[in-house]
């Protein structure tokens, strides 16, 4: 049996972002199963489907396509708020693998549940997770939270990352790494009508070899999905990549034949502008984390040249990061801090607001091979829509949607989420989980972490928690 068909009417404002950026006042859109069926005016649209199972009333909503958040790690939901303020080498060792190696099953599971509802909740349909920590279940949580996923298993062949202690068992041969991945991704592929999709992530540039690097694309090629790799994220990455490997990150992918329209690569604060153009002219599209470089000091506002690369037809979509580093989810804030690389170049004409709702939905779905089913509400494409609640402050005066969503609000006005044509938020709640459960659930997990990696309470912070 089918599922509800579903018709939103009424719609102030209905954000399309399709071919030709229609913006519908009093708008309305029909779902039939997980796809969009009819998209226009509410008055020429009720008389087909009126009658629909679920009618949805749209007024004072902005409805916009679900967004898309390229880059996160949904395991490391738990460790917000313990690793603020430190390089990435301590970052890692001293804090997210120790706290990761600490977690159960069941509390990884939690981990990403909780990242997954946030997400959610703040309008965000599809997220990448690049599969590092514990990711056995991730798609489970997926699965059961209802958002659409694109995970792969992390690998690494290359034990260079120095300060890793704990890691060891993450720096499996080059078979045992390519096999790994593999299994992942036959066992979960394609699960929940398509909402999981599993690709190839040779998750840091300078822990894989150029063979694995190889076996993921050759693997990823095979099965016409794609690989995720962070890149170029800090100085520190750079010089170290550069050392053991001697070329730049691109150049040495490029070697090892991984460039190709299937590779998303992720940070890439430090690209030279011969790397650029190998991106270029191979189609690699590029996920840019403001908020996570902001935290970690990475130099994306004075380094990175997003903007240029957009200016040569490079895709740049957006990503929060993770918990521990952005240290927010909402794809919203993470637009607006984009806008920051105006204030480097002091012109306020780059990115306008119509440009980074393009990140978030149409560059993110090219991101994620996805161009074909989301991004945009458009007859034919999966049901991945939110509906802004406008009745507030935040929203008004509502003189220009796109405006306001991205310079003015933020997740928190999320009132409806659906995704692949199933109610998921329903009056900002998420309707697929009991939130006060995982919530409690979380606070047990947290409860005992800082004593779990030999931090005390009273060094959580630069102020004292008495
Ligand atoms: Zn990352």
């Amino acid at each position: 049996m089918g599922k509800s068909s579903i018709f939103i009417k009424n719609i102030r404002y209905l954000v399309t972002v399709d071919g030709t950026r229609r913006i519908i006042e009093d708008g309305a859109v029909a779902i039939e199963d997980s796809k969009i069926v009819a998209v226009g005016k509410s008055d020429q649209l009720k008389k087909d489907y009126g009658s629909t199972d679920i009618v949805i009333d749209g007024s004072n909503k902005v409805a916009t396509p679900g967004l898309i958040n390229c880059h996160v790690h949904t395991p490391y939901y738990v460790v917000r708020g313990l690793a603020d303020n430190l390089t990435l080498p301590t970052w890692l060792s001293e804090i997210v693998i120790p706290a990761q190696n600490s977690l159960s099953d069941g509390e990884a599971y939690v981990s990403s549940l909780a990242t997954l509802i946030e997400s959610l909740k703040y309008g965000v349909t599809t997220v990448v997770d690049t599969g590092e920590g514990k990711i056995e279940r991730v798609p489970d949580a997926a699965e059961n939270v209802g958002i659409r996923i694109v995970v792969g298993k992390s690998v690494h062949d290359v034990p260079t990352v120095r300060h890793l202690k704990d890691t060891v068992e993450l720096h499996a041969k080059t078979e045992q790494c390519a096999k790994a991945a593999e299994n992942f991704y036959r066992k979960h592929h394609g699960r929940a009508n398509g909402r999981v999709n599993i690709w190839f992530c040779p998750s840091h540039e300078r822990a894989v070899s150029d063979e694995l690097l190889r076996e993921c694309k050759e693997r990823a090629d095979k099965h016409g999905v794609g690989l995720e790799s962070h890149v170029s994220a800090s100085i520190t990455s750079v010089l170290r990549h550069n050392e053991l490997f001697g070329l730049p990150a691109i150049k040495r992918f490029k070697k090892a034949g991984a460039l190709g329209p299937n590779l998303l690569i992720v940070h890439s604060n430090w690209l030279s502008d011969d790397e650029i153009e190998l991106i270029r002219s191979h189609d690699v599209k590029v996920c840019h984390c403001p908020s996570s470089a902001t935290a970690g000091g990475f130099g994306t506002f004075s380094k990175g040249k997003f903007v240029e690369m957009m200016e040569q037809g490079v895709t740049v979509a957006l990503g929060s990061d993770n918990c521990a580093h952005s240290n927010f989810l909402d794809m919203l804030r993470v637009a607006y801090l984009a806008g920051a690389h105006r204030d480097v170049r002091a012109d306020p004409s780059l990115l306008p607001p119509e440009e980074l709702l393009e990140m978030l939905t149409l560059n993110g779905a090219k991101a994620t091979l996805m161009a074909d089913k989301i991004g945009s509400i458009e007859k034919g494409k999966k049901a991945d829509i939110v509906l802004f609640d406008v009745n507030r402050f935040d929203w008004r005066p509502l003189h220009s949607p796109v405006s306001n969503l991205i310079f003015s609000t933020t997740g928190h006005s999320v009132d409806t989420v659906i995704v692949d044509g199933n109610i998921v938020v329903e009056k900002g709640r998420a309707t697929t989980v009991d939130e006060e459960e995982i919530l409690s659930k979380v606070e047990e997990v947290a409860e005992d972490l800082p004593a779990r990696i030999g931090l005390k309470r009273s060094s959580i912070g630069k102020w004292p928690i008495e």
